[in-house]
């Protein structure tokens, strides 16, 4: 493609046009998911995967598939890739020379902030626009009402390529101009997920123990999940402000009640290490002097290296 119908094209995106040309990069289980989400939104898609096998399903639904990664590139203004690291990025462009020059590339490959900024840089060297995304959903909800993605890099590049990146969920979030703030808000959340997800496994192990079914303990976790991201926004008041007055519960009594878990988890044969690290890290802060503050005072750990001294 010649440099004025590059222009024409990203042109003719910027006034949102619903049928600008979209090239994906990496058919993976959630490469797949993009490219059919652009398709169905009646996108000219372009394809290209190290195995091309994967591409067969997309090109029956219309989409091109292209003989190299030069030329999905040079199919169009807007590339979007998603591969297993960001290193495999690297092996797949690094050796491209100036193709990427004036195209917009969309990373939707999960990384480190570090590792998003340093992109950020290699791809300016090449002329090349970047946006880095973070999607906070599995390949079936792309393109679905709920499914959120993060984005963070130029505004103007987000403005201009958000009605094509919009097909692949409308829950679209712009963070700001650093490149590393989507995986930064990836790892954050993915701590999150991880933290709820062993705390229902911990504890449907411990009602197991009384004959309880893990679905029956569902709906009770659901409900609590629910309550305490309902203290939140208080939470995080307190955080910001730098202060933890105990409006609802001390850490000493939260203290006092972790060593129920950690006995109740002993004596009944359960696994105990998430509940005594929780302990440990409690007590630190008790020893740093936060037993009366509220439970967000931990935040003054959380902000520390581990191994880290009061
Ligand atoms: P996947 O199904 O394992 O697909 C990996 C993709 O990367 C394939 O297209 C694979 O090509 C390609 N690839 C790996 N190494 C490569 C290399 N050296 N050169 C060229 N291509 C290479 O993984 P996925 O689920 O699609 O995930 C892709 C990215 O999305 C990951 O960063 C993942 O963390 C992120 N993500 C996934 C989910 C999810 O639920 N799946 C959710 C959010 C984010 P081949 O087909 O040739 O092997």
């Amino acid at each position: 493609m010649d440099t004025n119908s590059l222009q024409e094209q990203q042109t003719s995106q910027h006034r949102g046009n619903e049928h600008a040309p979209v090239t994906v990069i990496g058919l993976g289980l959630m490469g797949q998911a993009l490219a059919g989400a652009f398709l169905r939104a009646g996108h000219p898609t372009t394809v290209w995967n190290r195995t091309p096998a994967k591409a067969e399903q997309l090109v029956a639904q219309g989409a091109r598939l292209a003989d190299s990664v030069g030329d999905a590139v040079a199919a169009g203004p807007l590339i979007v890739v998603c591969v297993s690291d960001y290193d495999s990025v690297h092996e797949l462009f690094d050796p491209l020379g100036d193709v990427l020059d004036g195209r917009t590339l969309v990373n939707l490959t999960s990384g480190t902030s570090e590792q998003a900024r340093e992109m950020a840089a290699w791809a300016a060297q090449r002329g090349s626009t970047y946006l880095d995304g973070a999607i906070m959903a599995t390949p079936p909800g792309i393109g679905s009402s709920d499914t959120i993605v993060l984005y963070s890099g130029p505004q103007s590049a987000f403005e201009q390529h958000e009605p094509v990146l919009r097909n692949l969920g409308p829950g679209i979030t712009y963070l700001g101009a650093d490149h590393g703030l989507s995986s930064l808000y990836d790892v954050a959340l993915l701590g999150l997920m991880w933290g709820i997800l062993n705390a229902f496994l911990q504890g449907a192990a411990l009602v197991g123990t009384a004959g309880v079914d893990a679905a029956t303990f569902a709906s009770f976790a659901g409900q609590g999940v629910g309550t305490v991201a309902g203290w939140l926004p208080a939470y995080a008041q307190q955080i910001d402000d730098g202060t933890y007055p105990a409006f609802d519960s001390t850490i000493d009594t939260h203290l006092a009640a972790m060593d129920h878990l950690v006995h109740e988890s002993e004596s009944l044969g359960v696994h105990s290490e998430l509940p005594k690290l929780v302990k440990a890290l409690t007590e630190r802060a008790v020893a740093e002097g936060h037993g009366g503050d509220s439970y967000a005072a931990m935040i003054e750990l959380f902000r520390k290296p581990s191994g880290a001294r009061p």
